[in-house]
């Protein structure tokens, strides 16, 4: 049975639906104030793009009054153009029921626009969907920002891929970026960069710094700083490279990016600097100690020379002191030999230069080689019209004698020597590193089928005293003198040798300019047992080379005046020179040196003879004194033969006695 509801009961009923009503609209008020308060506007269109609803914002937007939208469509207050795209998004919400964003740019003012379409769906059937919300963001300031982003982007990319340095990132030890620089010195493509460990680039032996620097440099140690190391590329070549390095955070990970230059050419250019000083101040501290030694190895000479000439061979009592002398002076014959390739290798000098056919020269010296050493073929190609050269054959003769002996120690169960010899013209630019003129030179090649070198031994086999021979087999001299000697002979020398792989060594000396005739030869007479009446001055700052060549002048008949240092053989030359017929000049003095003596000298007496000594061979002040119109040059430690045979020579047999 029905019963009426009592008038109570329905107060009761319409006070719950108020409350019911007057909650409903105090959550649509919030709403209300939630969806007025974003900055984005919303807004729902139904099926023909009808405004159902719009924020205050989105009608702000329109330029339309806040509950203005009623009964507008999308198409009322937009171009045709854009309510054209507009119906199309809201056509697939409608039949998919899925949400559509898009990015859309304002025609008119050029603004972006994120646009977000979602379905709207029905309270009682979900699959229902009623209309379309659209919630759409303006991300005009956003868009600018990426836009002048990438455009400083682009500005940096161009200046690190276009950069000559090569810069990259090293990220947990691997290269995480590169720039094209760093591709290209280094040989590999990133991709495969990317798989190799940073420190794996390098040869072995700068693994451990370069380890150690990385590290540093991440845990804030350090910074940019310059170190260099050697990579090996992907051909195979080892390149120097500088390096400087700073932490970054490279996509969250602390890494270090790294600035790279190859230093390759000018590592070369300073070891061959350094290499040239090296052999500079080797050969100064030698010849300092050669010269020295020389003097004594005079005094000893000098001594034994005149002992054996006052000894009598046939007496009984003395023959075996005879005998001891004697080898007394074949060692010091040896010895002198050492100083001289040393001098040799310090100052180089050419005395006696003439002009020689190398071929001959070469022809002759090999064949004594040949003749001592069967095991070695010796296979020689000699061009033909070789140019002469101005040089020292005695010298040339042992450049070459040294290196023969080389190639046959370096062959020790045999081989091939292979001479070769051609006329050459060097143009300036490859031979710049040299300091060579460009020009006509003279190439002579020696090469061996031996043992070869390694690098460190080839860097070091021009130093004196370098060797690598047991005891007793080598000096280390050998290719010292023969640097000096063509040095000497403004020429250069160079090798290309590896280990087990025989060694080639290349000579260059210079052409004779071919109008120059200076072909003569001078003959050399002995003396023999000629009584000599001459008066000579005899200048040494050597005490011991002073005592020991007077006395063996006046053995042979000679008067000798002395005078230790420059000024005072001035001063007797001034006041006796009637009386003196020859001048033995020492080179190298302290204070006035030999070659202002013999200005004075030849200021004093246009015609007076002077011959030039020096421990030092022919050197380039001394063979300027030479042209000068010198008369003659001994090296010391000279033996009684040598100096006698050369006064005689310059003063002329005629005054013999
Ligand atoms: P030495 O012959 O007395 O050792 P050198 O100055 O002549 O001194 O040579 C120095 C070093 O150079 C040698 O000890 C050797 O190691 C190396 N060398 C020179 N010539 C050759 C060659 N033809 N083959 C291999 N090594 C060589
Ligand atoms: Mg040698």
């Amino acid at each position: 049975m029905n019963v009426k509801p009592t008038y109570a009961e329905l107060e009761q009923e319409i006070a719950k639906l108020k409350e019911t009503l007057h909650e409903q609209s105090r959550l649509e008020n919030q709403c209300r104030k939630l969806v007025d308060s974003t900055s984005d506007s919303l807004y729902i269109v139904d099926g023909n793009g009808r405004y159902f609803f719009m924020n205050q914002i989105h009608a702000q937007r329109l330029n339309i009054p806040e509950t203005g939208y009623t009964g507008l469509s999308y198409k009322d207050v937009h171009s045709p153009q854009q309510s054209e795209q507009f119906e199309a998004r809201v056509k697939t919400v409608f039949e998919t029921g899925i949400a559509i964003h898009d990015e859309y740019q304002h025609p008119e003012d050029g603004g972006y626009l994120l646009r977000t379409f979602s379905p709207v769906k029905d309270s009682t059937d979900p699959m229902k969907i009623t209309a379309v919300s659209v919630v759409s963001r303006d991300i005009t300031k956003i868009k600018k920002l990426e836009e002048a982003l990438e455009k400083s982007e682009e500005k940096y990319r161009q200046l690190i891929e276009y950069s000559s340095e090569a810069i990259f990132i090293v990220t947990n030890g691997k290269i995480s970026y590169a720039n094209n620089s760093t591709q290209k010195m280094i040989g590999y493509p990133l991709e495969d960069l990317k798989l190799i460990s940073f420190i794996n680039l390098m040869i072995s032996e700068d693994r451990e710094m370069v380890f150690n620097r990385q590290k540093a440099i991440l845990q804030g140690y350090e910074s940019a700083n310059h170190y260099t190391f050697r990579i090996e590329t992907k051909e195979g070549s080892t390149i120097w490279v500088e390096a400087d390095s700073v932490a970054i955070q490279w996509e969250g990970v602390t890494s270090t990016l790294n600035f790279m230059r190859d230093i390759t050419k000018q590592k070369k250019t300073e070891t061959r600097l350094l290499q040239a000083q090296k052999m500079e101040s080797i050969g100064t501290l030698a010849g300092g100690i050669a010269h020295d030694f020389n003097n004594l190895l005079m005094g000893i000479q000098g001594h034994t020379s005149l002992s054996l000439l006052k000894l009598n061979k046939n007496d009984i009592h003395y023959e075996h002191l005879y005998e001891h002398i004697k080898t007394i002076e074949t060692l010091v014959t040896s010895g002198a030999n050492l100083t001289k390739q040393l001098l040799g290798f310090a100052r180089g000098g050419k005395y006696e230069v003439k002009r020689a056919d190398l071929n001959t020269l070469i022809e002759k010296t090999s064949k004594t080689i040949g003749r001592t050493k069967k095991e070695i073929r010796i296979h020689r190609n000699l061009e033909k019209d070789l140019w002469p050269t101005d040089v020292d054959q005695g010298q040339i003769e042992q450049v070459l004698l040294n290196l023969f002996v080389n190639a046959w120690q370096a062959m020790p169960d045999g081989g091939d020597l292979y001479i070769e010899t051609k006329n050459i013209l060097l143009d300036e630019d490859r031979f710049k590193a040299y300091g060579k003129r460009k020009g006509r030179y003279v190439k002579i090649s020696v090469t061996d089928t031996g043992i070869g070198m390694d690098e460190k031994t080839k860097e070091r086999i021009f130093e004196p005293f370098f060797t690598t021979k047991e005891m007793g087999h080598g000096t280390g001299l050998g290719l010292a003198s023969v640097y000096g000697i063509i040095k000497n002979h403004n020429g250069f020398i160079n090798v290309y040798s590896e280990k087990g792989k025989g060694t080639t060594f290349n000579i260059y000396l210079p052409a004779s300019t071919p109008d120059d005739q200076k072909d003569e030869d001078r003959e050399l007479d002995v003396a023999g047992d000629i009584l000599c009446t001459e008066t000579v001055l005899l200048v040494d700052d050597e005490t011991m080379v002073l005592n020991v060549a007077s006395d063996m002048m006046r053995t042979m008949g000679y008067t000798v005046i002395t005078a230790s240092d420059g000024s005072t053989a001035v001063n007797l030359y001034r006041e006796n020179h009637q009386r003196i017929d020859l001048v033995m000049l020492d080179m190298v003095m302290p204070d006035m040196s030999g070659s202002d003596v013999f200005d004075e000298i030849k200021k004093i007496n246009p015609q007076a003879k002077v011959l030039l000594s020096s421990g030092y061979s022919l050197n380039g002040q001394a063979s300027r004194i030479m042209e000068r119109g010198c008369d003659g040059f001994i090296q010391k430690p000279f033996t009684l033969d040598e100096i006698s045979t050369l006064l005689r020579q310059i003063l002329g047999q005629s005054r013999k006695k």
